[in-house]
């Protein structure tokens, strides 16, 4: 194994990342396949933190607009977060990576509090460190959670996993043909023409803080090994402005 370029990393799974291509849930083969991604990272010596969301259980605005209480129904969400990270934990120790999760909402029977200090004695031992319960508030969203415990671990660098799409585009490819695929973004330029990076309050904490965010495809199962080992993949967001030109999706 080659040197990595990062001593820490922060991995985004959104709940989407585990579903495969199951409409809802989460597919066995795929969180086996983001299990071995993580293994890989730590056979490269890099320390991982993953933070996960629930978007494949439940996602809070869905209980508001059928008229539940906003706070209650993202608590719900920020509940389905912990059953997503007890999966994964159980997945990346069959691998052989130790495993520890912390959640932000009190679950002591299955994870430990978070603790700031303790996350980070946990990865320089060495271990996974799963971050459930997004930030423990509601109102805010599982992104917004990664941004934060990123800043809070001096993670290096947040890698933002998505479902089907190589990195960060001018529009949606799958609607516009005329969407061109972004390399290289500032955060600035991210939030004032609306790109989905992740939602704008993660995304201004990673600007303010000056976090670079890769956000690449989580389909192609060598593509967290690529980024932890330098290799230019997907769209890197960072405060710098832009250097490569933007390239056209379809002609
Ligand atoms: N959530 C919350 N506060 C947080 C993180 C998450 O209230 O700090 C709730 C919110 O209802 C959200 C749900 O948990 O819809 C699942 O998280 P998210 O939508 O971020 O999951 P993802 O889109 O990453 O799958």
């Amino acid at each position: 194994m080659g040197s990595a370029s990062f001593n820490r990393i922060l991995l985004k799974l959104s709940g989407e990342a585990l579903m495969g291509d199951l409409a809802y849930g989460t597919d066995p083969e795929q969180i086996e396949r983001i299990a071995q991604q993580v293994r890989e990272v730590r056979e490269r010596d890099v320390e991982v933190a993953i933070v996960v969301g629930a978007g494949n259980i439940y996602r809070g605005l869905e209980g508001a607009a059928e008229g539940m209480d906003r706070a209650t129904a993202d608590y719900m969400g920020m509940l389905a977060t912990v059953l997503n990270a007890l999966t994964l934990q159980d997945a990346v120790e069959k691998v052989g990576v130790d495993t520890r999760v912390l959640s932000a909402m009190a679950v002591t029977e299955v994870a430990e509090p978070y603790i700031r200090r303790r996350a980070i004695r946990h990865l320089e031992k060495g271990r996974a460190v799963i971050f459930a319960a997004g930030t423990g508030n509601p109102f805010f969203t599982t992104d917004t959670a990664a941004a934060l415990r990123a800043l809070e671990i001096h993670a290096e660098a947040i890698l933002m996993a998505k479902n089907g799409v190589e990195g960060v585009y001018t529009a949606d490819p799958s609607i516009d043909p005329n969407a061109e695929f972004l390399p290289e973004i500032s955060h600035r330029e991210a939030i004032e023409r609306g790109l989905r990076v992740m939602d704008s309050t993660a995304l201004s904490l990673c600007m303010d803080n000056d976090l670079p965010i890769y956000v690449f495809n989580m389909a192609d199962e060598r593509n967290v090994d690529r980024i932890v080992s330098g290799e230019r993949v997907g769209t890197l967001v960072s405060s710098k402005p832009a250097t490569e030109p933007a390239t056209r999706v379809r002609t």
